[in-house]
């Protein structure tokens, strides 16, 4: 039977009835506010719209904060922070405590909204956001009462008021891993979610509400770029923590240099997912598939490069079409569908333009077939193979559905290949070898790597960039770091 065949009978086997999940647990207010000092508020600017990515459908009208609301909630935090670093470590500890557990109770209902308000599939949303936030509160609960001995002098001290910066890919996730830590550490946070995915960050306002943080502990402020510039400028901030691209990264670093603001940047990545010819092929496939089209591809470590050893290049790609032909594109809120839609339309319209640029530049592009919605924003799952390393496609971050393909004949050829690109958030490695793992995770300049795996994440492992991937580590001991005044020890020992 020839590939295509092959694929298009793989296909065909595999035909699911629609499993969707009911939208009804998540309520969406045709209007919402900021939430400065413990309560809602309107902001003072424009409100704008946030939609459905899946249907283009107005779901909310979210207040836009200005400069007037960003100097409030500071200001809230600022007042709060004194009291909130006063408390115990066990006191601070239960309030996490608190809200990890309310993430769990309303973890159906926050996978929901976060779905609706982001385009993710549900089965992501359910299975792995919302639980790995839950998880990353209980782990930072549990350092809150330890922090003298994670290793920051006897009497470690918080920054004081952060300003978290957050994008739309990870909208709960992301809001997480910069509050836990923060609230842990005795610091106090004003957070900017995305312009497009507000949404779940404002329910978690709700949930600081149910779990009666002290109110300023947490402020949320909503609006695009100029309100995510305008926190991040404020002069009552101590310390950023942005997730973002690389060019607005770079921004923020020239915004701050010359004040005395910390700053930690998660920025964009452009992995190498490579696999050797003694791989066990049928999980690296799973891998591959994982590595590039979860969260459709929204992924900062995305393992959007595949470097496959010569002598299996024809089998892997097979076998990869073929696993692709049974992708489940459409409805995000179906619990079979594997690739949802794509954020937004300037998020669409950029993929779109960088796979022309393959194609223009020689490269071979294939997706199966697929019929996507009418309606919203969707980009059907794409491998490129012809693939050379001057090409676009395989320097330049896509943050979509689309796999570039090289290939490599010597582990060490594998190892240049995979650094050659500005970035260094992440990379995987394919192999039956552990010393081989080894020597190329010793090799790989990369914050993290994974063996035989891809895209896993678990609180108490740090995660982070090289290069143009930002700087600073968050998750794990590592991730306190972030959020401590530096430590300087005399010869003596003592402070
Ligand atoms: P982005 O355009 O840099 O936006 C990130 C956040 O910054 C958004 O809240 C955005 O607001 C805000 N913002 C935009 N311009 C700003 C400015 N001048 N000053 C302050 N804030 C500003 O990134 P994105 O397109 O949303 O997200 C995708 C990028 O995030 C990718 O490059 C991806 O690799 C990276 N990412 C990295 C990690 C990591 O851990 N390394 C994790 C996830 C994503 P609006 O969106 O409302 O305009
Ligand atoms: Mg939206």
């Amino acid at each position: 039977m020839t590939p295509s065949k092959d694929v298009a009978r793989t296909a065909a086997a595999f035909e699911y009835a629609p499993a969707p999940e009911s939208n009804s647990i998540a309520t969406i207010r045709p209007h919402v506010g900021l939430f400065i000092d413990g309560d809602f508020r309107d902001g003072s600017g424009r409100a704008f719209k946030t939609i459905n990515p899946a249907t283009e459908e107005v779901l909310s009208e979210v207040s836009e904060a200005t400069e007037v609301d960003i100097d409030r909630a500071v200001k809230a935090a600022r007042a709060a922070q004194r009291r909130w670093a006063r408390l115990t470590g066990a006191e601070r500890s239960k309030f996490l405590f608190r809200l990890a557990r309310i993430i769990q109770e309303r973890a159906r209902e926050i996978a929901v909204l976060e779905s609706i308000d982001n385009g993710k599939p549900i089965k992501e949303s359910r299975d792995v956001d919302i639980p790995t936030a839950a998880a990353h509160f209980f782990y930072y609960a549990g350092w809150a009462d330890k922090l003298e001995y994670s290793g920051h002098g006897p009497t470690p001290r918080p920054i004081g008021v952060c300003a978290a910066v957050i994008p739309w890919n990870f909208p709960f996730l992301m809001l997480a891993w910069k509050i836990a830590p923060a609230l842990a550490t005795g610091n106090t946070v004003v957070l900017k979610p995305a312009e497009t995915t507000p949404l779940t960050a404002l329910l978690f306002a709700e949930i600081c509400q149910q779990a009666d943080l002290p109110p300023g502990v947490v402020n949320i402020v909503t609006g695009a770029a100029a309100t995510g510039a305008e926190l991040v400028s404020h002069p009552g901030i101590d310390k950023i923590a942005f997730t973002g691209s690389t060019v607005v990264g770079r921004q923020i670093a020239k915004s701050v240099a010359g004040t005395d603001k910390s700053v930690t940047l998660e920025l964009g990545g452009k992995a190498a997912n490579i696999v050797f010819d003694d791989a066990p092929i049928d999980q690296a496939i799973e891998g591959i598939i994982n590595g590039i089209f979860f969260n459709q591809g929204h992924v900062c470590c995305a393992g959007s490069r595949l470097l496959v050893q010569e002598s299996v290049f024809e089998e892997v790609i097979d076998r990869l079409k073929r696993r692709m032909a049974i992708l489940r594109v459409g409805d995000p809120l179906d619990k079979n569908t594997d690739i949802g839609a794509i954020n937004s339309k300037s998020q669409l319209d950029k993929i779109t333009e960088l796979t022309e640029s393959g194609l223009a530049e020689g490269a071979d592009s294939w997706s199966p077939e697929c019929t996507l919605p009418a309606k919203g924003y969707w980009f059907a799952p794409t491998v490129f193979t012809g693939v050379s390393q001057a090409n676009r496609i395989a320097r330049e971050e896509i943050f979509g559905p689309v796999l570039s393909v090289l290939t490599f004949r010597t582990p060490k050829e594998a190892v240049e290949k995979a650094n050659n690109t500005p970035y260094g958030l992440s990379a995987g490695v394919w192999t039956e070898k552990g010393s081989r793992s080894l020597w190329m995770a010793s090799q790989l300049r990369a914050g993290v790597v994974w063996s035989n795996t891809f895209n896993r994440f678990d609180p108490a492992s740090p995660f982070g960039g090289y290069k143009e991937s930002g700087y600073g580590r968050e998750g794990g001991r590592h991730g306190l770091t972030a959020y401590l005044a530096p430590t300087h020890f005399t010869t003596s020992g003592s402070r």
